[in-house]
């Protein structure tokens, strides 16, 4: 039996996810195991009780929000210290099937690292989106690595979960002092960090958009965020382009009329 510590952040809106994304995992994921949960929150909403432990901290906005998700760790790395295994969750997981340690908890052979990738064999390295930016400590130059990873999912055995933590606080700290944001905020670091590494990889069986087709009964989805904050909320937060809006706009269209 071992303990786990699961990390979650919900900043402004995003604490709207909290209540399912608990309730599915206490539910679904290593139901055997006792788990602690650190909520890295603002809101007046979600409340602490057994086993549910708050952190408060600020919302400064995206992609603030999610890059400075290992600074928020290093905030209860003691906390941590106490648990077996680590895994941080995107606000919008939801978990639909039983989660057993066989099928998540990684060995030494994949240096107790597990992580999840959606790339498979039909998109080229070359072709995945890396940080290119010799200037950034997030770079990963063409020619290397072979796997994408997402960063809405991972986790590891504490002992590498601090590890990885401490090696992203550095990286995105000097990243900072040169003004440098990844091209994919903490995703690119954490593709950096595991670009020497074999860690655990799960497929989307274990965590797919909400909106894709396949695989048909995922263990874990993440659930459209567009539906549940709302268009215009993420429109406003990720400063995204007017195109955004009309392909949101048409895939909704095609949703209800069920074109494929
Ligand atoms: N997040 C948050 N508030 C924000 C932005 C992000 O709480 O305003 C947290 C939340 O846990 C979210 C994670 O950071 O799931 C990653 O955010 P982002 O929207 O960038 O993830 P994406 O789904 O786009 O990969």
């Amino acid at each position: 039996m071992y303990k786990v510590a699961i990390l979650y952040i919900a900043l402004g809106k995003y604490d709207i996810f909290w209540k399912d994304f608990h309730s599915s995992c206490e539910c679904h994921f290593l139901n055997e195991m006792p788990k602690e949960y650190y909520v890295f929150t603002d809101s007046a909403e979600i409340t602490a009780q057994k086993h549910v432990h708050l952190i408060p901290v600020e919302n400064h906005g995206w992609p603030r929000n999610t890059l400075d998700r290992f600074s928020f760790f290093d905030k209860i790395t003691d906390a941590l210290s106490e648990s077996d295994f680590c895994f941080f969750f995107n606000a919008n997981t939801l978990f639909l099937k039983d989660i057993l340690p066989d099928e998540v908890l990684p060995d030494s052979e994949q240096g107790f690292l597990v992580n999840l990738s959606w790339h498979t064999d039909e998109k080229k390295p070359s072709d995945f989106p890396y940080d290119r930016n010799p200037l950034s400590t997030a770079c990963i130059p063409d020619g290397e690595g072979s796997v994408y990873y997402q960063g809405g999912l991972f986790g590891a055995r504490t002992k590498e979960f601090l590890e990885l933590k401490e090696v992203m606080v550095r990286n995105i700290a000097e990243d900072d002092r040169n003004n440098i944001i990844a091209i994919q905020n903490d995703e690119s670091h954490l593709n950096r960090y595991l670009v020497d590494k074999k860690p655990l990889c799960l497929s989307t069986y274990y965590g797919r958009p909400q909106e894709w087709d396949s695989p048909k009964n995922p263990a874990i989805i993440f659930r459209k965020k567009e539906d549940m904050l709302g268009l215009m909320y993420i429109f406003k937060l990720k400063d995204k382009s007017f195109i955004y809006i009309v392909r949101q706009i048409k895939s909704k269209i095609k949703q209800l009329f069920c074109f494929k």
